[in-house]
C-alpha cells in the first residue's frame, strides 16, 4: 500500500517536474530567441552599415575618377599641337573614351570651343554621338542634370550634365538590402530615392527628429545609425537607417548615402527561421516529456509489478532459505570451468568453511581435494552425457566431524550443446543417512535372521496372494515357493484344508493375533507336516512362519510306537521273569516240598541241623527270586495297592519278632518303641508296609556287629481328618555307609561292598523296592549315615484311619497248628489234582498223602473237565500251565457246567504277578497258590475251603 502511494507521488512529481521542465525550456527558448533576435538585429545593422559604407565609397571613388578624367579632356583641348582639322574627330573620340566609363552620370557633354559649341549626346547603346553645333549651352535647372563647366586658358569650355541619382542608383542596385529595404541619397537638403522604379524625390518621410539628426550628422561628415519612424504614403513603421557621408566631387556639397530597412523585416526572418525551430524544439521537448511521462508511467507500473513479484520472490526466497536451513543445505552455481560463481550463506554452517574458502577451493586446478573430487564427478557425468548428478558424499569438516552430503546438481548446456556450468543444492543428510544405515543394518539383521531361520516364511497381501517366499534348504519346497509368488495361498494348500486355512488367515487379520494351522503336504510318497502360524505384518500385509514338524510327527509317532514297544518289552521282560521264576520255582518247589516232607519225619539232631541249612538256603534263594520279581513288577507298573485294615503296632511287632532270634544269636539288642496311636486300626496295604519294615530291620541287624543296637520307632502323624502319616525309623549302630554312597543305595542291585569281597548276603534290590513301595504309598524314604557310626533309615506312608468293625467269627483267632499230619480226617475233601509236570506231581502227591487225603490226578485241563462231569468233587487243585486245555480254560469250561457250581478251583502257578492271579479269578477260579507249594500253605487252603463247604452245607 505504502509503495502504491509512493508510486502515485512519484508520478505526480514526474508530471510537475516535467511541466517545470517545459516552462524552463520555454523560458530558455524565449531568452534564446531574444538573444538570437538581438544578435541578428545587430548583425543586420552591421551588415546594413557595411553595405552603406561600401556603396558610398564606390560612388565616391567613381566620382573622383570622373573628375580626373574630365580634367583630362580639358587638358586635351589645351594641347598646342592640336590639329585643327582633325580636332572634331579626335575630340569625339576622347570624350567617348572618357565619359563612356560613367554611364548614367553624364547625359550630354558640351564643349565650347569659343567659336563653336560641340555637344555630344549619349545614345541608348551608351555611345556618344556628335550633334550639331547650334545647340546652345543649356541652363541649370531645366533638366534633371546638373551642369558643370570647366574652362582653360584658351577659353575652351566643357559642360556636361550630371545625373547623380541615376548614377548612384546604378551603383547601389547590386547592394541587396531586403525587399523591405530602402536606398536613399541625400544631396544637400534633399533626399532622393535610389530604389529601382523610383524617380525623383523620396516618397519616404522620416520623422523630423531623426531627419534633423541625419542632416546635422551629414553636415559634419559623421556616419550615423538611427532608429527611425517612417511614413510612406498611407503606411508607416519603424526602421533602422544607416547614413554614410561621402564626397560627391566639386559638384555637390553634403552628399550621403542612406540605407534603411524596416524593423519588422529585421525580426521577421528570425521569427520565421527560429520560431519554427524553437516551436519544433518545444514540441520535441513536450513529446519527450510525454514520452518520458508515459514511459515513467509504464515503468512505474512495471516497477509495481516488479515490486510485487520481487515481494513474492523475496517471500519465496525467505521460504527457500528457511527450507534450506531446515534441510541443512546450501545452493551453489558454477561456471563451465567448475569455478563456483555464487553460493548461499548456509555453506559455512554445512561445511564449516567460510564462503570465501569454499569459493577459493573450486578456483583453478589445484583446489581442495574434495572440490577436485566433485569436479571430477561432474566431468565423469559430462562424459556420460548426463544432464544432472545426484550423489552422496562423505565429507570431513575442519573440526574433524564427519558428515554425509547429498549433492544434486543440474548441468546446464547452451543451445548448441556446449556445457555452460551448473547449479545445485548440497544438503547435510547425516541424520537421515545414519537412520538409513541403522535401517539397512536392522534390515540386514532381519534378513540374516530370516536367512538363518530354518522355517518357511511367506508374506501375503490381505487377500492371501503370496508376495514373497523364503525357503531354506528344502529343494522340494523351494521350487514350489518360487512358483507360489502371485498365487493365492488358499490355492496352494490341499483342498480339504482350504477352509481351515482361510479361517485361520482371516482370524489372524481380524484379531491381529497369531493363528496356527497344521498343514499336511504330499511330497511324492511321503507326507510333510507343517505348523503354519499366521499373523499380520502391517496393515497391508500378512506373514506366515511355517515349521516343518514332519520329524516331530514321526518322533511322536515313534514315541507312541516306542512306548508300545517298551511296554511290549516290559511285558516280555515280565513274561521272561515269570517264566524264569516258573522254571526256577518248579525245581525249587520240589526241593522245598521234599524238605517240608523230611521235616515231618522223625530225624535225629544232626539230620535236623542239616535240614535247617538246606531250608534256609532254599528260602533265601526263593527270597532273591521274589525280590527280582517284585522289582520287575514295580518297574513294569504292575504293582497294585491292596488296602486292608490292620494294627500298625501289632504288625511291626510281628515283623520285628522274625528277627529277634537272629539278633539274639548275633548279640545285637533289638528294641521297638511305638506311640499309643499306632495301636489304632488303619487302612492300607499292610503286606507292602511289612515288606519295607522287614527289609530295613533285616539290613540293620545284618550290618550291625555284636554288641550293637537296633532301635525301631513307629509313630502316627495326623495330616487331616482320616488321613495320617505312618512314620517308621530304623536306627542301628552298625558299620554305617560312606556319605558318597548314600544317594546310590536305592539303585537296583547296588551294594556298598563289591561282590568279590562280600561278607553280607543280599541281592541289592531291597532298598530299591522299598523306595518304590514307599513312594507308591505317598511317602518317602530317607537315609542318613556316617561310615562306622551306624545308619538311620526312615520312611513314611499315608494311611487312612479304619472305621471300627466288629468281627463275629474272627478266623484269625484260629489256633495255629504245627503238625498237619492226617488232617484229612478233620477236614475231609474230595480232590482232583490237575498237574502235568511229573516232579510237581510227585511233590504234590507226597504232600497230600502226608495230609492224609485221597485224590484223583488229571494230566491236563481236559481230563479235569471230564472227571468233574463224571463224578462229584469238592476241590480241584489246578496247575495253570498245562497242555491240551490249560488250567484257566478248563476252569472256564467247568464254570459253564450245571450243578458244578459248588466245586472250588484253586490255581497253582509259578507266576506271582497279581495279573496272573486276576486272570485266574476271571477264569472262575476261587483261589490261587504260588509255586513252590508249601505244605502249610496248601493245608491251610484245603482247611479253609473244607470249612466253607461244611458251612454252606449247613445253611
Ligand atoms: P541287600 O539285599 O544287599 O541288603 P539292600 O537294597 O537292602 O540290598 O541294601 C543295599 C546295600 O545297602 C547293602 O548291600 C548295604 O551295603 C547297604 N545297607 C543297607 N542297610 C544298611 C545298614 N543298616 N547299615 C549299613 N549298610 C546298609
Amino acid at each position: 500500500m505504502k509503495k502504491r502511494i509512493g508510486n502515485r507521488r512519484d508520478f505526480w512529481l514526474t508530471i510537475i517536474s516535467g511541466s517545470g521542465l517545459v516552462i524552463l525550456v520555454v523560458m530558455l527558448g524565449v531568452s534564446f530567441f531574444i538573444t538570437i533576435t538581438d544578435a541578428e538585429t545587430n548583425s543586420r545593422k552591421r551588415f546594413l552599415r557595411k553595405q552603406t559604407e561600401l556603396a558610398a565609397t564606390e560612388i565616391e571613388i567613381a566620382i573622383d575618377r570622373f573628375e580626373v578624367n574630365a580634367e583630362g579632356v580639358i587638358d586635351y583641348l589645351e594641347d598646342e599641337d592640336l590639329d585643327e582639322d582633325d580636332f572634331g574627330g579626335d575630340l569625339t573620340k576622347v570624350v567617348k573614351e572618357v565619359f563612356n566609363n560613367y554611364p548614367g552620370l553624364i547625359d550630354t557633354v558640351w564643349i565650347n570651343l569659343q567659336d563653336s559649341v560641340i555637344y555630344l549626346t549619349r545614345t541608348e547603346r551608351n555611345d556618344f554621338i556628335r550633334n550639331g553645333a547650334h545647340e546652345g549651352i543649356p541652363t541649370n535647372g531645366s533638366r534633371d542634370f546638373e551642369y558643370f563647366s570647366n574652362g582653360n586658358e584658351l577659353g575652351f569650355e566643357i559642360y556636361f550634365s550630371l545625373n547623380p541619382v541615376k548614377f548612384s542608383k546604378d551603383f547601389v542596385t547590386h547592394y541587396y538590402l531586403h525587399k523591405e529595404g530602402t536606398k536613399l541619397l541625400m544631396l544637400g537638403e534633399e533626399l532622393r530615392n535610389l530604389d529601382q522604379g523610383q524617380q525623383g524625390r523620396s516618397i519616404i518621410e522620416i520623422d523630423d527628429l531623426s531627419f534633423q539628426q541625419i542632416q546635422s550628422d551629414v553636415a559634419i561628415g559623421v556616419i550615423g545609425l538611427y532608429e527611425i519612424d517612417w511614413k510612406k504614403g498611407p503606411t508607416s513603421g519603424s526602421g533602422v537607417l544607416v547614413q554614410y557621408p561621402f564626397d560627391f566631387g566639386d559638384f555637390y556639397e553634403n552628399a550621403a548615402l542612406l540605407f534603411m530597412i524596416e524593423s519588422e523585416s529585421v525580426t521577421s526572418g528570425i521569427y520565421s527561421t527560429y520560431l519554427l525551430l524553437f516551436s519544433g524544439f518545444v514540441f520535441l521537448l513536450i513529446g519527450t516529456v510525454i514520452f518520458f511521462t508515459l514511459s515513467l508511467k509504464n515503468r512505474l507500473e512495471s516497477q509495481k509489478l516488479l515490486e510485487e513479484s520481487a515481494e513474492e520472490i523475496s517471500e519465496l526466497f525467505d521460504q527457500q532459505n528457511i527450507l534450506l536451513k531446515e534441510l541443512r543445505g546450501f545452493v551453489f552455481f558454477h561456471n563451465f570451468k567448475g569455478e563456483i560463481t555464487r553460493v548461499s550463506d548456509e555453506v559455512e554452517e554445512i561445511l564449516g568453511h567460510p564462503k570465501s574458502e569454499f569459493l577459493e577451493a573450486f578456483r583453478g586446478e589445484e583446489g581442495h581435494m574434495d572440490a577436485l573430487n566433485v569436479k571430477s564427478l561432474v566431468k565423469e557425468a559430462l562424459s556420460q552425457y548426463k544432464s544432472f548428478i545426484d550423489l552422496e558424499y562423505d565429507f570431513e569438516k575442519p573440526d574433524g566431524l564427519k558428515v554425509r552430503l547429498r549433492i544434486f546438481e543440474k548441468l546446464v548446456f547452451d543451445e548448441v550443446g556446449r556445457f555452460n556450468g551448473g547449479l545445485g543444492i548440497c544438503t547435510d543428510i547425516t541424520a537421515q543417512f545414519q537412520i538409513n544405515q541403522e535401517l539397512i543394518e536392522s534390515g540386514k539383521r532381519l534378513q540374516n535372521l530370516i536367512d538363518n531361520i530354518p522355517d518357511i516364511i511367506f508374506t501375503y497381501d490381505n487377500n492371501g496372494i503370496v508376495l514373497e517366499a523364503h525357503v531354506k534348504d528344502q529343494k522340494f519346497l523351494k521350487s514350489r515357493s518360487d512358483a507360489a509368488i502371485g498365487v493365492s495361498l488358499f490355492d496352494l494348500v490341499p483342498i480339504e484344508q482350504r477352509e481351515q486355512t482361510q479361517f485361520a488367515f482371516n482370524l489372524a487379520r481380524k484379531t491381529e493375533q497369531i493363528q496356527t494351522v497344521d498343514l499336511k503336504l504330499r511330497d511324492g510318497e511321503d507326507n510333510q507336516y507343517f505348523e503354519v502360524r499366521f499373523f499380520p505384518l502391517d496393515t497391508k500385509r500378512m506373514m506366515s512362519i511355517s515349521k516343518d514338524i514332519t520329524s516331530q510327527r514321526i518322533w511322536e509317532k515313534g514315541l507312541v510306537e516306542a512306548m508300545n514297544a517298551a511296554d511290549q518289552a516290559s511285558r516280555a521282560k515280565s513274561e521272561f521273569l515269570a517264566n524264569m521264576s516258573h522254571e526256577i520255582r518248579t525245581p525249587m518247589n520240589g526241593l522245598l516240598g521234599i524238605i517240608d516232607l523230611l521235616d515231618q519225619t522223625t530225624l535225629d539232631a544232626e539230620q535236623l541241623q542239616y535240614l535247617d541249612i538246606i531250608k534256609n538256603s532254599g528260602n533265601s534263594l526263593l527270597n532273591i527270586i521274589k525280590d527280582i520279581l517284585d522289582y520287575s513288577k514295580i518297574e513294569a507298573g504292575k504293582i497294585e495297592i491292596n488296602s486292608t485294615v490292620f494294627c500298625p503296632a501289632d504288625e511291626l511287632e510281628k515283623q520285628v519278632n522274625i528277627f529277634y532270634g537272629l539278633a539274639q544269636k548275633k548279640g545285637v539288642i533289638l528294641t521297638t518303641i511305638y506311640e499309643p496311636e499306632t495301636k489304632e486300626l488303619m487302612e492300607g496295604d499292610v503286606e507292602k508296609i511289612n515288606q519295607v519294615i522287614l527289609n530295613l530291620v533285616g539290613n540293620a541287624v545284618k550290618f550291625t556287629p555284636k554288641g550293637g543296637t537296633v532301635k525301631v520307632n513307629l509313630e502316627i502323624e495326623n495330616i487331616s481328618g482320616e488321613i495320617n502319616y505312618l512314620k517308621c525309623s530304623v536306627k542301628d549302630s552298625g558299620i554305617g555307609i560312606p556319605a558318597e554312597e548314600i544317594p546310590r543305595l536305592t539303585d537296583p542291585f547296588y551294594q556298598v561292598e563289591s561282590s568279590s569281597s562280600r561278607s553280607y548276603q543280599g541281592s541289592g534290590l531291597g532298598l530299591a523296592i522299598a523306595k518304590k513301595i514307599v513312594e507308591l504309598m505317598g511317602g518317602e524314604l530317607s537315609i542318613s549315615s556316617e561310615q562306622g557310626k551306624g545308619a538311620l533309615f526312615a520312611f513314611s506312608v499315608i494311611l487312612k484311619k479304619a472305621p471300627i468293625i466288629f468281627s463275629e467269627n474272627p478266623i484269625s483267632e484260629m489256633p495255629k497248628r504245627r503238625n498237619w499230619n492226617g488232617m484229612a480226617r478233620e477236614y475231609p475233601m474230595r480232590i482232583i489234582l490237575a498237574e502235568d509236570n511229573d516232579l510237581n506231581l510227585q511233590l504234590m502227591t507226597l504232600i497230600l498223602e502226608q495230609l492224609g487225603y485221597d485224590f484223583e490226578v488229571a494230566k491236563n485241563g481236559q481230563e479235569a473237565l471230564d472227571m468233574v462231569q463224571q463224578k462229584e468233587f469238592d476241590i480241584i487243585l489246578m496247575d495253570v500251565q498245562m497242555p491240551v486245555l490249560n488250567g484257566l480254560e478248563a476252569a472256564k469250561e467247568i464254570r459253564k457246567l450245571e450243578g458244578k457250581e459248588k466245586i472250588f478251583i484253586v490255581g497253582l502257578s509259578a507266576n506271582v504277578f497279581e495279573e496272573d492271579q486276576k486272570k485266574a479269578v476271571d477264569a472262575g477260579m476261587d483261589d490261587y497258590l504260588t509255586k513252590p507249594i508249601r505244605l502249610v500253605a496248601l493245608a491251610e487252603k484245603i482247611k479253609e475251603y473244607s470249612l466253607k463247604r461244611s458251612s454252606s452245607e449247613m445253611t
